[in-house]
């Protein structure tokens, strides 16, 4: 099975794809946690997105279609969910590409449609666990035991260097003006589907699973 993820950046996606990752077995996809990798590891590609990245701004089409199609050949033979990816319609084409080439087919385009005024609280409140990259937020879900990890008892927590409030008006204007765009693509395609990404983290958990079973 091979299914995009789309939504503003606050939505909830890599959340939720970790979990349908773990439940359907699928192998995740992230752009975003692939460029944040290649910034901490000092490499030169990591060299060249950071301050794109930091500032929230899209990186080009050719770095992301390189580095999708790299993880799409390794994640061979096994489904994948696709989060962050793609962000837009060049970026769509080129995975429809990548997919035929090897004789595969998209089965499922999920929107999470969100209100924006309630993304900047999301977004400004999150932060992770800095071991396993568990997701947490000041007001909305904060660890059990203050400062200890519920999933893997680490006391060391993170937040996005793009969470600041710039970088997030920056990232919800790409959403707008590069990524929406993709939505009509995929709808011609009759494989879009919505579920409400305002609801708590569970019941679009089971929007998204209703979707996927149905085949
Ligand atoms: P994300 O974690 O998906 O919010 O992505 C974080 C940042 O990585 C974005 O703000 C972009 O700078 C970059 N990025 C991630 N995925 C893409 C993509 N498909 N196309 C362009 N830039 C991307």
């Amino acid at each position: 099975m091979i299914v995009i993820l789309l939504g503003p950046p606050g939505a909830g996606k890599g959340t939720q794809a970790k979990r349908l990752a773990e439940k359907y077995r699928l192998v995740q996809l992230s752009t975003g946690d692939m460029l944040r990798a290649e910034g901490k590891s000092g490499s030169a590609l990591g060299r060249k997105v950071q301050a794109i990245m930091d500032a929230g701004r899209l990186v080009s089409d050719d770095i992301i279609i390189d580095l999708i199609a790299d993880r799409i050949d390794r994640a061979a033979g096994q489904g994948f969910i696709l989060d962050g990816f793609p962000r837009t319609v060049p970026q769509a084409e080129a995975l429809d590409r990548l997919l035929s080439a090897k004789g595969l087919k998209l089965d499922h385009v999920i929107e999470m449609t969100v209100d924006e005024a309630a993304l900047i609280d999301r977004i400004a409140g999150r932060f992770s666990c800095a071991k396993c990259g568990a997701g947490y937020h000041d007001h909305h879900h904060r660890p059990k035991v203050e400062g200890v990890c519920d999933v893997c008892d680490a006391h060391d927590f993170v937040r996005r260097a793009d969470d600041n409030p710039a970088a997030v008006k920056t990232r919800l204007d790409a959403y707008r003006r590069q990524t929406a765009p993709i939505l009509p693509y995929y709808r011609k395609q009759a494989i879009l589907r919505q579920v409400d990404g305002m609801a708590d983290i569970d019941s679009v958990t089971r929007q998204i699973e209703a979707i996927l079973n149905r085949q």
